[in-house]
């Protein structure tokens, strides 16, 4: 019998690839960036896999939050050859005060909320920057919905350390049967949950090949509003 439905914040509930690019886009302009790179597409997509591998780095532990904010720009930077400090701070300054205005959601995002609070508690579990988290809970209008939000920043594990879910638990006095985990990410949220025997819904909307040697989800949806066939 489930009772509280852990939720992954970004690309899950916000569209945060999509706010990223548009802040990006107006980050880029302010700045009048064309002078100092190619093109904004250039820029967009090296920070782009620049920020996958970063991120990929702090689900591993391998590098701390400290040095996956020092890493954001400066690595895109320096692989299009700009060394420039005081251009890297002006442009994370710029991004962030874009970025964290914009409100664009997964499609379906609220509907689904308001038809899950009247059933189950819900709950956010988050690998995101702890300012960051609380200032798009705000901005998005979610705080309403959820009971808790246990953040990486503040459990010291990010996921896919079981210990998070764990603490997720304890918050919300369940038990991993009586939880199920949404998230994009395959490999924080699904192979986390599984880790804490928590069910799993991948949320996979651009339909991502699933790697072999990995455990299947119990289920995958592309839609959230597929969510209500489930819960
Ligand atoms: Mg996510």
């Amino acid at each position: 019998m489930i009772k509280a439905v852990f939720f992954d914040l970004d690309n899950t509930l916000t569209d945060t690839e999509g706010n990223s690019h548009d802040a990006m886009r107006q980050m880029f302009e302010d700045l009048h960036l064309n002078r100092r790179f190619d093109s904004f597409e250039l820029f967009w997509q090296t920070y782009r896999q620049c920020n996958d591998e970063i991120w990929r780095r702090y689900r591993l532990k391998e590098i701390s939050r400290e040095e996956l904010n020092n890493l954001r720009f400066a690595w895109p930077m320096e692989l299009l050859g700009v060394k420039d400090d005081l251009l890297e701070q002006k442009i994370n300054e710029v991004f962030f005060s874009h970025f964290l205005k914009l409100r664009k959601t997964m499609p379906h995002a609220y509907e689904v909320l308001d038809y899950l609070k009247n059933k189950y508690r819900l709950a956010v579990v988050s690998n995101g920057t702890k300012s960051s988290q609380h200032q798009k809970m705000a901005n998005f209008g979610f705080q309403p919905y959820f009971e808790t939000m246990v953040l990486s920043d503040d459990v010291g594990f990010p996921k896919p350390d079981k210990r998070i879910f764990e603490k997720t638990l304890e918050i919300m006095q369940v038990s991993a049967a009586e939880a199920i985990m949404i998230g994009d990410d395959f490999d924080a949220d699904i192979v986390g949950a599984q880790r804490a025997g928590i069910r799993q819904i991948w949320f996979n909307p651009f339909h991502v090949e699933l790697t072999d040697g990995k455990d299947a989800p119990d289920y995958t949806i592309a839609d959230l509003n597929e969510l209500v066939n489930i819960l």
